[in-house]
């Protein structure tokens, strides 16, 4: 069988993120996998509770989303609120979703500070980023799961080739 892959819902159109938008990312392959029923779509913000629109958050004071988890850092919105918890709980949903539908790989917004994988905005609300991951990205990762941007499409076509095709070699073992 395929490996079903976990999708940020806006990157597939879905209006969820904090200003009410989507930011849909048109490529054939990901077409592909829709149809062959592959795809496996969450917001984290909405599963932990947000609703759309929202307040634009961030991880506080530079730090990452493995230090949410962890304790040593929160996030907070633009009103300085912290909704570290939210965020959490979100992460959790998307981990559980992603371990129900057998999902060893995802596909998720950069930047995000949920989803993001390579870099996520600093704290500053200044339109600043940093290298990191978001909170759910980590808490995946923390669990094996391979995480992807959506610049990185054919990256994930080919990891995903590679994983089939060891698979394959496997099966055929005695
Ligand atoms: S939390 Fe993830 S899926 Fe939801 S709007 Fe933000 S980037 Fe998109």
């Amino acid at each position: 069988m395929l490996p079903k892959i976990l999708v940020s819902a806006c990157l597939l159109g879905s209006p969820v993120r904090y200003n009410g938008s989507a930011k849909t990312v048109a490529h054939a392959l990901l077409d592909q996998w829709q149809r062959e029923g592959r795809l496996v779509p969450v917001c984290p913000e909405v599963a932990g509770g947000f609703g759309v629109p929202r307040p634009p958050a961030e991880i506080a004071a530079a730090a990452c989303g493995a230090a949410v988890l962890a304790g040593t850092a929160r996030v907070i919105d633009v009103r300085g609120m912290d909704v570290t918890s939210h965020f959490v709980d979100g992460a959790q949903a998307a981990l559980e979703l992603a371990l129900a539908h057998d999902c060893r790989f995802a596909l998720l917004t950069d930047a995000s500070p949920s989803c993001g994988s390579h870099a996520i905005y600093d704290g500053s609300f200044a339109g600043r980023k940093h290298a990191g991951a978001g909170v759910t990205t980590a808490l995946l990762r923390q669990h094996g799961i391979e995480v992807f941007a959506e610049t990185e499409i054919d990256a994930l076509e080919a990891r995903l080739a590679r994983f089939n095709a060891q698979a394959r070699v496997s099966r055929t073992r005695p």
